[in-house]
């Protein structure tokens, strides 16, 4: 699946947005369940996950998959939750990997059982993989993620390599306090690798759990170490920017969604894993049920009307401040990120 722009002009015509943003990118969460219970992500107390039957089919994701592909989205990455966790996963990849107008289906996991599955989901068509991981340490492993499984996710990252299933990009969430001083620890136990490690900023849901570690400060303590070239991104490389590590095959992004606002450049909604449209991460104003429609015997024509009415309330951009003032509606867990 050669990646390319978003088709000029897709059957039902493109999405754009009250901004005049093309919108081709959707991010599908397809469970909200999760085998880890990272601090920054599940609340402490837990959440009620979605009940199975209310969970969109794989009928229904490939139905939503096409009528989306039909409006110039060529860009679609499933998430949760934990996106493996979900069963037959690689059945519904082989599903949405068979839809002709897709350029890019991808997936963002915490590598737990890649080792295992993840040559199978390449072959049935998935593109490419980010792997979370936000410490190289297992005690803190086990405190941020409250699971013993750094073992596993190394090695998921060797055999993602291993497979030549690239470009690769590791998501690190950098806390205060939690990780911040081990930046530069990853560009040491990956420098050999060509991989893109993105340090993303912590993003507020509901109360707010960490201090912002600004994207300039972490710059700063991996320049103590490196010397950073700036550079293009990887395919797909999304709202961070790039620079590659001098004497390393490594190459380093920033995702500062709150010290350096990318909004008026998005291209994306999500799709929670009941259906629901969400035009922005960080609000849940009446979200549309596409599910709904679909259960209602919906048509992909009636799907199209949905999807462009629901777009019609999408934000200009979020309004957390940096010091977490108005933070993000809604629970990581439910949108995936
Ligand atoms: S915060 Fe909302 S508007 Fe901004 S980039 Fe994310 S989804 Fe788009």
């Amino acid at each position: 699946m050669a990646r390319s722009l978003p088709p000029k002009n897709p059957p039902r015509g493109p999405i754009i947005d009250p901004f005049g943003r093309r919108i081709h990118y959707v991010r599908m969460s397809v469970t909200d369940r999760c085998n880890f219970r990272c601090v920054y992500c599940m609340p402490e107390e837990g959440v009620e996950f979605t009940q199975r039957d209310e969970l969109m089919t794989f009928e229904e994701i490939e139905q939503l998959g096409r009528v989306l592909s039909e409006m110039g989205v060529d860009r679609i990455r499933l998430t949760g939750g934990e996106p493996t966790v979900r069963r037959d996963i690689i059945e519904l990849v082989r599903r949405l990997g068979s839809l002709p107008m897709l350029n890019d289906l991808a997936m963002t996991t915490n590598g737990w059982n890649l080792a295992k599955i993840g040559p199978d989901l390449k072959a049935a068509g998935l593109t490419r993989v980010n792997i979370s991981i936000d410490t190289l340490d297992r005690q803190r492993f086990i405190d941020l993620a409250r699971v013993d499984r750094l073992d596993d996710v190394l090695a998921g990252i060797e055999a993602v390599v291993a497979m030549d299933w690239l470009p690769l990009k590791l998501n690190v969430v950098v806390c205060d306090g939690m990780n911040e001083d081990e930046v530069a620890t990853f560009v040491d136990r990956f420098a050999h690798l060509p991989v893109t490690i993105r340090f993303i900023e912590y993003m507020p849901f509901g109360e707010s759990r960490f201090e912002l570690v600004p994207w300039s400060r972490t710059r700063a303590r991996l320049e103590e170490r490196y010397t950073l070239v700036p550079a293009a991104g990887p395919d797909g490389s999304g709202p961070a920017n790039y620079w590659s590590v001098a004497g390393t095959a490594v190459v380093v992004g920033a995702i500062g969604a709150l010290s350096r606002q990318f909004c008026e450049a998005c291209n994306r909604v999500r799709i929670t894993s009941d259906g629901r449209l969400k035009n922005c991460l960080a609000y849940e104003p009446q979200m549309v049920s596409l599910r709904d429609v679909m259960r209602s015997g919906g048509t992909d024509d009636d799907l199209e009307v949905a999807i462009r009415a629901a777009i019609l309330r999408k934000p200009l951009a979020h309004i957390t401040g940096e010091d977490m003032s108005n933070p993000f509606e809604g629970e990581m867990i439910q949108i995936g990120g």
